[in-house]
């Protein structure tokens, strides 16, 4: 078995030749067809696209645009909250780290959160770029992504810059808390439903299963109020640091999702151009 291979489930050393021959016909068809997918999109692939960085409140669909996001240049999302966890459940030394500081019921020191942003944008796959989710929370944080950017990324030669883009997803407040308040979970197979703009075909059962749909502890009106107020404190600071900078992009969030990820990919684009024109006025 070769390293470019998917590595083999457990039942391979009971497989038979024969299922062990197909299961590497397999693996080899999706290479293939990896690799056409990938020529057939090119321009796309072999584009820099640099640091995206997308701020937003809680339900104001930053999970959707994201995934757009990485699904359109092809570059991953970077999400603080699934690091901390992969960490902890790999039992990495950053990992151990994060389970001491969260068992004595403090917050994830800033440092370690930056080790673990850090080992995460050094990774092959985020050699043209990256959707930063839930990152930089704090100024400094802000300002360290800055710092880490300049050195790793421009400093070293691998990109002609190192400035990120930052989206905020704007969106009024009354209008969120009515599309929060209105979602509705499938506590069997996890479908999300909203009453106001995606209802299910019988009010209160899932589509899919017939199961009483749910309104999940988060999605809680007192308890969204609570996020909103948090988020806005703690994520004030973030886009003021990008605005004086002149760096900070706001996007209208209260339009379709189509329409908000249209106007998203727009702003990412013409900020890969800005950073072409840049390149080509310093000669390189
Ligand atoms: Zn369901």
């Amino acid at each position: 078995m070769t390293g470019s291979l998917p590595r083999a489930d457990g039942f391979a050393a009971a497989a038979t030749g024969r299922s062990t021959r197909r299961r590497i016909v397999r693996s080899v068809v999706n290479l293939v067809q990896e690799r056409l997918g990938a020529s057939s999109m090119a321009e796309q692939v072999l584009r820099t696209i640099g640091p995206v960085v997308l701020l937003g409140p809680p339900g104001a669909g930053k999970g959707t645009q994201s995934k757009g996001i990485t699904e359109h240049y092809h570059i991953p999302q970077v999400s603080t909250g699934d690091l901390l966890r992969e960490h902890v459940k790999q039992q990495t030394p950053l990992g151990v780290q994060v389970q001491a500081v969260i068992a004595r019921g403090e917050l994830v020191p800033d440092n370690l959160v930056c080790d673990i942003v850090a080992w995460r944008l050094r990774q092959p796959d985020a050699d043209r770029g990256f959707v930063l989710d839930g990152f930089p929370r704090t100024q400094k944080q802000a300002a360290w992504l800055d710092s880490f950017l300049k050195f790793e990324f421009f400093d070293s030669g691998k990109w002609a810059s190192w400035l990120p883009i930052v989206i905020r997803i704007e969106v009024d407040y009354n209008k969120l808390l009515l599309r929060i308040t209105g979602r509705r979970t499938c506590p069997i197979c996890g479908s999300i439903y909203n009453v106001h703009s995606k209802p299910p075909l019988v009010d209160e059962i899932c589509d899919k299963d017939g199961a009483k749909l749910v309104i999940r502890e988060d999605d809680r009106d007192e308890v969204i109020r609570e996020r909103l107020d948090t988020y806005e404190h703690q994520t004030k600071p973030v886009a003021e640091y990008y605005m004086a900078l002149g760096r900070l992009v706001t996007v209208d969030g209260d339009q379709s999702p189509e329409a908000v990820s249209a106007s998203i990919l727009k702003e990412i684009d013409s900020h890969a151009c800005d950073r072409v024109q840049r390149n080509q006025a310093k000669g390189t």
